[in-house]
């Protein structure tokens, strides 16, 4: 299943770990704009100097410095195999372009999630929520434990709570997803592209629901 594919819906709406199994279960790339970022500030380059700032403030980084990073690894992306796009495009102003790179390359997006959720859902999600500072795995301590306790599965290293993943930021990073969601839902929804998924439903159930959509 070669698909192209872009995850939509709020900080702990469970796109993470679907775009895990994604990549478990048919090998499809998974990209993680928030993942990039973290690298690019951890590096000190340019595009993590300028993005910094929004990252630990939990606002969005300027659509000009993502639209940087992301034509960067598209430049070299392997579309044909299939990809998982997580946390991209998030404003209408980034799909767009988005949707311009992939047509030149003649490998348009074929569906578009939307994870669907409400804010309390997400509070108590993401207190428990964990990664692995190497790969950007994501685990959960009820829903999508590691096999030892606070080890990357894949990397064996200590896994790490995120700066912004606490409360007072979560609530912002949700209040700014939901002022973008409609149009970004709506631009998909007209090209008959999108499916809602209840991000409430146990993990099995979305990756089900998602798999169906796919097909
Ligand atoms: P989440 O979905 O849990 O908010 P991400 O890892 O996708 O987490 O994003 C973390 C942070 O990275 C966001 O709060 C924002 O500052 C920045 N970010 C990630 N992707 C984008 C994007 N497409 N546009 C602007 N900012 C982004």
């Amino acid at each position: 299943m070669k698909r192209r594919i872009i995850l939509l819906g709020p900080p702990g709406s469970g796109k993470g770990t679907v775009a895990t199994r994604l990549l478990q279960e048919f090998g499809l790339n998974h990209i993680s704009s928030g993942h990039l970022l973290r690298l690019e500030v951890e590096k000190g380059s340019a595009i993590g100097q300028r993005a910094r700032l929004f990252l630990e403030k939990g606002e969005l980084v300027p659509d000009r410095t993502v639209l940087q990073l992301m034509g960067q690894w598209l430049k070299s992306a392997p579309v044909n195999d299939g990809f998982v796009l997580d946390g991209f495009p998030r404003t209408l102003s980034q799909a767009k372009p988005l949707d311009q790179w992939l047509a030149m390359r003649n490998a348009p997006i074929q569906a578009v999630i939307l994870y669907d959720c409400v804010l309390k859902l997400i509070l108590d999600r993401i207190t428990g929520r964990w990664s692995c500072p190497k790969c950007g795995r994501v685990y959960h301590i009820y829903s999508a434990p590691p096999k030892v306790a606070g080890m990357c599965d894949d990397c064996s290293i200590a896994l790490t709570q995120r700066a912004d993943d606490s409360e007072a930021v979560v609530r912002k990073r949700f209040e700014i997803d939901r002022r973008h969601a409609k149009p970004l839902a709506d631009y998909y929804e007209q090209q008959g592209k999108l499916t809602v998924v209840d991000a409430a439903l146990s993990p099995d159930e979305r990756f089900a629901k998602t798999v169906a959509a796919l097909n």
